[in-house]
């Protein structure tokens, strides 16, 4: 097929001979054409010239998001002005945010990225995808249009937001495929559910990014609406959503091993880690010209598998994101994160998929405090029932987390919803200092 579906199944040999003639396209172009990663490279004493095999990439510095807004906005840019035909930028709130560039080239690198992850979910030219995500400088939005278009569905760009009119449009163009961030994907089909237009919806599929789509998520919006969903994966600062992405047999997200290398560290030393095991994932895209990137550290934690799939995709696979480097919260010296709390909360019956971490200082000492909405109002009357959910709640996190925490279960529709990512952790640590 015209997006490269020979790339899904080529020989792990044939990979690697592919990524290594593209590492060392990749390593010549940031060293003759960005001062910065020449000089950064001059430093470590690294020169494009000793990239032999794919394992020399660990002789590369790592970057980061530093790297990046020290160079804000064109700094990093590989390509002439002229030569580029797009640009996205990262939508975090706080100081500048990330610039990524694309010439055409990129374009179609990225559409065909794209479209091989839309393929593997089981979407086919015959479908109507809504896209609601937000449009503008973030790329997810313009990154599935693309690849949505290059396989040939018909694209609804309705952005995110007006979540009323969302399901009008969804049911008056019978949309089969919808596209959001998985928090506003539960939020929508919760939605659905509750105006009882669930029923007389053309959902199938659900591809959902931008945020970790958790199992417990994607039952509930299966529960709720009766599509599947698929996750997939990527970043502004690596050219947007098309890194991987699920297929079918949901069991791993396949990298798009000819564009993208990956390896996995310790996020403390730094030392590249073995197959299997969890650490930070660090990426190098290898075919990009206005933007290129080596060693980009993601804070995502996550494992690779090289194991063949199923589905017959020869590429290798990353588990979902276990976590983030970021959301680690270390409590009373223990590092907890808020995938380990999912794992436990999304277990038990009465509760739904929304719930805040809220973290204080008492008498010098970090406490943890697990709010957790309840599906069911009339749950709150039942005090026998009610102190029993709490109290497994309170037992299973205790075992898992190794830690006391207090747990509060809430009204339904009392936790504040996003349209985008979802704020879970709220640290007080700081503010009420006693
Ligand atoms: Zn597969």
């Amino acid at each position: 097929m015209f997006y490269q579906k020979d790339k899904e199944t080529m020989t792990r040999k044939e990979t690697e001979e592919l990524q290594l003639m593209r590492l060392q396209w990749t390593v010549n172009r940031c060293y003759d054409r960005v001062p910065y990663y020449r000089k950064i490279m001059d430093k470590a004493g690294v020169k494009p010239s000793h990239i032999k095999n794919l394992g020399d990439v660990a002789k590369l510095p790592l970057t980061s998001k530093t790297d990046l807004r020290e160079n804000y906005p064109y700094g990093l840019f590989a390509s002439a002005i002229e030569d580029i035909v797009e640009v996205h930028a990262s939508s975090g709130t706080t100081g500048k945010p990330i610039v990524g560039a694309y010439t055409h080239n990129d374009l179609e690198v990225w559409s065909d990225c794209m479209a091989r992850i839309i393929t593997a979910s089981g979407v086919t030219k015959e479908d109507i995808a809504q896209i609601s995500f937000g449009y503008g400088l973030f790329t997810g939005a313009f990154g599935l249009h693309y690849g949505l278009q290059k396989v040939g569905c018909m694209v609804v760009p309705i952005s995110s937001g007006n979540s009323e009119k969302q399901l009008m449009i969804m049911e008056d163009f019978e949309t089969s495929v919808l596209i959001a961030t998985p928090s506003y994907g539960v939020y929508l089909s919760e939605m659905a559910k509750d105006k009882g237009v669930s029923d007389h919806l053309k959902l199938r599929v659900g591809l959902f990014g931008s945020e970790v789509c958790t199992p417990e998520m994607r039952t509930q919006i299966e529960k709720n609406i009766g599509i599947t969903v698929t996750d997939n994966y990527g970043l502004t600062e690596l050219g947007g959503p098309g890194v991987s992405g699920e297929c079918l047999e949901r069991d791993g997200l396949h990298i798009n091993e000819d564009y993208y290398l990956c390896e996995v560290i310790d996020p403390d030393s730094g030392e590249v880690l073995p197959e299997g095991e969890t650490g930070e994932l660090v990426i190098t895209p290898l075919a990009k010209e206005a933007f290129p990137i080596f060693r980009y550290r993601t804070k995502d934690l996550a494992r690779l598998t090289y194991e063949p799939c199923k589905c017959g995709r020869t590429q290798a696979r990353m588990t979902k994101v276990l976590g983030r480097t970021d959301d680690m919260m270390i409590i009373k010296g223990v590092n907890v994160f808020p995938s380990q709390i999912e794992s436990v909360l999304f277990t038990m019956d009465h509760i739904g998929p929304h719930y805040q971490l809220i973290l204080r200082k008492k008498n010098f000492m970090d406490t943890l405090e697990v709010q957790v909405e309840l599906i069911d109002a009339n749950l709150l009357e039942r005090y026998g029932e009610l102190e029993a959910l709490q109290n497994k709640i309170h037992s299973d996190l205790k075992s898992v987390l190794g830690l006391e925490c207090k747990v509060s279960l809430v009204p339904p529709r009392t936790i504040t919803r996003f349209e985008g990512k979802a704020k879970r952790i709220i640290d007080l640590r700081n503010e009420n200092r006693q």
